[in-house]
């Protein structure tokens, strides 16, 4: 028995001294300390549970709220979470039952569900929706209708943009400098840019929040956009110097009109026109780290806009008018590959 305890105490000993000279000879080749955080967000986020309300039937694409005389048009404001595939009402003021509406009609099948929950802002009404729709929204005295459409019928061109991690996903980050922020301020700049162009920027998400991968792909499914991005923000541990703005894209898969290489060549060039940076290269994700990028049927590119260890690329990428010049050249590109696609449908 002594002998036993003899031994693991050794071999014990020996594995710790071999992981801490890893480590401190990890530690000595690393230049700038960055936080690497890839693990996405827990399928089956936390919800607050709610209480389920029943609903009248009402045709297709109609969702009704009658509300009491108490509540005003401004107390309500209306979002679509993707995360959660709900189009939730919010009631400002107080948690009082009289802040509900009397009735609510709404199709069956359309809406799966419907729960009433406190916030801290008050009241939600929470329509758990089939899959994602758009909506329209009329008030006629106190009660509230949303018209709900699908986005392949009302444009004639879509990309989904995937401003990568949000929330306790970080990304990659150098002090405060953090990759989920910079991806949703491009994503949100890129929407503005191709706002009158006829090209419809759909988000995966608005919100620095959690949305798993697997709601990223569902949306994906969901909607089968003309094209889609994923963008990022590079890291690298090693070597500060490097810098500059790369392009994955899938190589396995061929997509009609235009090849994913193709499509990853442009947006390189594009963006590094418009920036007046660095290409680093359009490369295949062979590691399959881009989950939007692998399991698109149409061209998709993840672009990594820049490096955040890169000092001067990193004090640019803090920057609002430079994000603003990624999203211009990403836009540059996105039209010119709708004309190319255009062309090979003719
Ligand atoms: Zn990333």
């Amino acid at each position: 028995m002594t002998q036993l305890w003899k031994w693991t105490a050794v071999i014990g000993s020996v594995f710790y001294l071999l992981c801490m000279s890893v480590v401190i000879v990890y530690a000595a080749n690393k230049s700038v300390v960055i936080v690497e955080n890839d693990t996405q967000a827990e399928e089956g986020m936390e919800y607050l549970a709610g209480t389920e309300m029943e609903f009248t039937g009402a045709q297709e694409n109609v969702l009704r709220y009658t509300f009491g005389n108490g509540v005003a048009q401004e107390d309500v404001s209306i979002e679509y979470r993707l995360g959660a595939g709900e189009l939730v009402l919010q009631v400002t003021g107080l948690r009082d039952e009289w802040l509900l509406p009397e009735e609510v009609a709404a199709a069956e099948g359309q809406v799966e569900s419907l729960v009433r929950r406190d916030t801290e802002e008050g009241l939600e009404i929470a329509a758990k929706l089939d899959r994602y729709y758009e909506f329209e929204s009329s008030w006629d005295e106190h009660t509230l209708e949303l018209t709900l459409t699908r986005p392949e019928d009302r444009y004639a061109f879509i990309v989904v943009v995937n401003p990568a991690h949000g929330g306790t996903n970080i990304g990659n980050a150098v002090n405060s400098l953090r990759e989920k922020e910079i991806t949703m301020v491009i994503g949100a700049a890129l929407e503005k840019r191709l706002q009158d162009t006829g090209i419809k920027v759909l988000l995966t998400r608005t919100k620095d929040e959690d949305i798993s991968t697997e709601a990223r792909l569902e949306f994906l499914e969901d909607i089968t956009p003309d094209l889609v991005v994923e963008i990022h923000v590079n890291a690298d541990a090693v070597n500060e110097k490097t810098f500059g703005t790369e392009v994955y894209y899938n190589h396995i898969f061929y997509t009609r009109g235009m090849t994913n290489a193709e499509f990853a060549d442009l947006m390189e060039r594009e963006v590094v026109t418009a920036i007046s940076g660095r290409a680093g290269g359009i490369f295949p994700d062979e590691e399959a780290r881009y989950a939007l990028v692998q399991n698109a049927k149409v061209p998709a590119v993840g672009i990594e806009v820049g490096y955040l260890t890169n000092e001067a690329e990193g004090a640019l990428l803090q920057r609002n008018d430079y994000c603003e010049k990624i999203a211009e050249g990403i836009g540059n590109g996105l039209e010119k590959a709708r004309e190319i696609l255009d062309k090979d449908e003719e």
